[in-house]
């Protein structure tokens, strides 16, 4: 089985800048692009060549280096339809498969965060680039879509092998742990998390990536069918889209 190498640097104020490396072909991708400096000198001090963007949405702080790195390297830019990706070679949308070096990711279109937002799915690999859909114990923020497409969006991601590889696009986890725990408050496995993640965080260390069925058992936004946390946000019984529609609105005002 192919292997790839992923190189995870901060960018901008709390995202992640990711590279993926095939060893194989020397091809190499960025997934989405932050800001063009950091990555290029990423790209620098690994002695990779950029062959490739994988854009997972439109918001600049996913596309802000799309023309500077394709200008700099000619690389290939594949993303999300919908006409907001600057710089746009492939266009690719559910069910899509692209091909990178040596390995093929499936595109699963997530709206809700935006209308476009994709996530590339590398199930050799078992690694999931998720962008702003998923994060450690969040999910983005529904700004285009509706609650309810947000839900579907995040059953797709909840229907991936547990043991998936988990990439997401910020560093947010210590925010979201302190929201976790206010509705999710009787969650054994969330408190020990919680514990790791201030430890790691205290030490400088990145939350990221993340094991879908670590998300599965503490993050509250993949947890909206269990009975405690219905209770916990006065929705015992009620339907699951509905719970976490309630649980979304309570971490926007949190
Ligand atoms: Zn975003
Ligand atoms: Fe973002």
């Amino acid at each position: 089985m192919a292997e790839f190498i992923v190189h995870q640097f901060p960018c901008l104020s709390d995202n992640y800048g990711l590279l993926v490396h095939d060893p194989a072909t020397g091809d190499t991708a960025s997934i989405d692009t932050p800001e063009a400096g950091p990555i290029m000198a990423a790209l620098a001090e690994k002695g990779w060549t950029l062959t490739h963007i994988l854009n997972t949405h439109h918001h600049g702080d996913h596309t802000g280096g799309n023309m500077a790195l394709k200008e700099a390297t000619g690389c290939k830019i594949i993303g999300p339809h919908g006409g907001g990706i600057p710089g746009i070679d492939q266009a690719v949308a559910e069910g899509d498969i692209v091909n990178f070096g040596s390995f093929t990711a499936k595109i699963i279109e997530t709206p809700g965060h935006t209308l476009d937002h994709i996530i590339f799915w590398f199930e050799d690999q078992n690694t999931a680039f998720v962008g702003d859909t998923l994060f450690a114990l969040g999910c983005g923020r529904v700004f285009e879509g509706t609650f309810d497409q947000m839900w579907a969006s995040l059953a797709k991601v909840k229907a991936l092998p547990p043991e998936t590889v988990i990439y997401c696009a910020h560093e947010y986890t210590t925010a979201n742990a302190n929201f976790a725990l206010s509705v999710d408050p009787d969650n054994q496995a969330l408190k020990a998390r919680t514990k790791k993640i201030a430890a790691l965080r205290d030490a400088g260390k990145p939350t990221v990536p993340t094991i879908l069925a670590v998300e599965l058992e503490t993050n509250p936004f993949l947890r909206p069918d269990d009975p405690g946390l219905q209770q916990a946000v006065g929705l015992a019984g009620a339907p699951i889209s509905e719970v976490f529609a309630e649980v979304r609105r309570r971490k926007d005002n949190f």
